[in-house]
């Protein structure tokens, strides 16, 4: 069982994923634990503010280490070793490696910034890893954490039920082969004869051609690696 706490001023945002589909199911079934924590509920002040203005000025607020430390303390009360990422375009970019990399933990603590992002000094005492959905930037980490939340747990023995992530695009540094249901004809478009032909062994070396093909088209930079 995995275990997710996200630090956040906007828990109400986890609803996308912790009520519906298959990470839903995944919490459902007892494979996942996401918990979400409200940030100002470790305010120290009345007004519940967990950011002030940047040292330096400049535009923009800047989120305040004692909050934060504070609740990331409380949660490693149970759990002591969980591992804090911090949701940042300056960090590591997640990719189906990394995703994986993550699965293998029991416990991870994830830190949604907002503003101009967190206090520099909670990134050096307190975060693990900072991890990034890409280059460029959006206006909090929710969206990056679930982004994270939902790859990784696709990874986790028996979240996907039936269905399997082995063939899904990067599982085996490949893209995934071209899908087709029904019907076999619509405006004139065929479904492969292979496909229909009920010979295995032909449906899958031609799948294996086929996602090579598709890697080699779309992203030549995966055959390179
Ligand atoms: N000033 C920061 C910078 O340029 O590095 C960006 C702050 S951004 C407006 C607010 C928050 O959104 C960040 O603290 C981070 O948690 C999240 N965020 C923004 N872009 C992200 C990305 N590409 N990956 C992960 N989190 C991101």
């Amino acid at each position: 069982m995995m275990r997710f706490d996200v630090i956040t001023l906007f828990p109400d945002m986890f609803s996308a994923i912790k009520d519906e589909g298959v990470i839903a199911r995944g919490v459902k079934s007892s494979l996942l634990e996401i918990h979400t924590w409200q940030l100002r509920d470790f305010s120290d002040n009345k007004y519940r503010n967990v950011d002030d203005k940047s040292y330096g000025g400049g535009a923009g607020m800047v989120m305040q280490v004692k909050p934060i430390r504070s609740c990331i303390s409380q949660i490693k009360q149970k759990n002591p070793h969980a591992k804090v990422v911090y949701l940042s375009p300056q960090g590591q970019q997640l990719t189906h490696q990394l995703a994986h990399e993550i699965s293998q933990l029991d416990s991870v603590i994830l830190l949604c910034g907002r503003y101009e992002g967190v206090d520099e000094r909670v990134i050096e005492r307190d975060v693990d890893m900072e991890v990034s959905i890409g280059d460029y930037v959006i206006s909090g980490g929710e969206l990056a954490a679930m982004v994270l939340i939902d790859s990784v747990s696709r990874q986790i023995p028996g979240v996907l039920g039936n269905a399997q992530s082995l063939n899904d695009s990067f599982a085996n540094s490949l893209l995934d082969y071209p899908h087709y249901t029904r019907p076999e004809i619509i405006d004139d478009q065929q479904v492969p004869e292979v496909l229909l032909s009920g010979h295995q062994a032909n449906i899958d070396a031609w799948r294996e051609d086929q996602s090579l093909k598709n890697t080699q088209k779309k992203r030549q930079d995966l055959i390179e690696k």
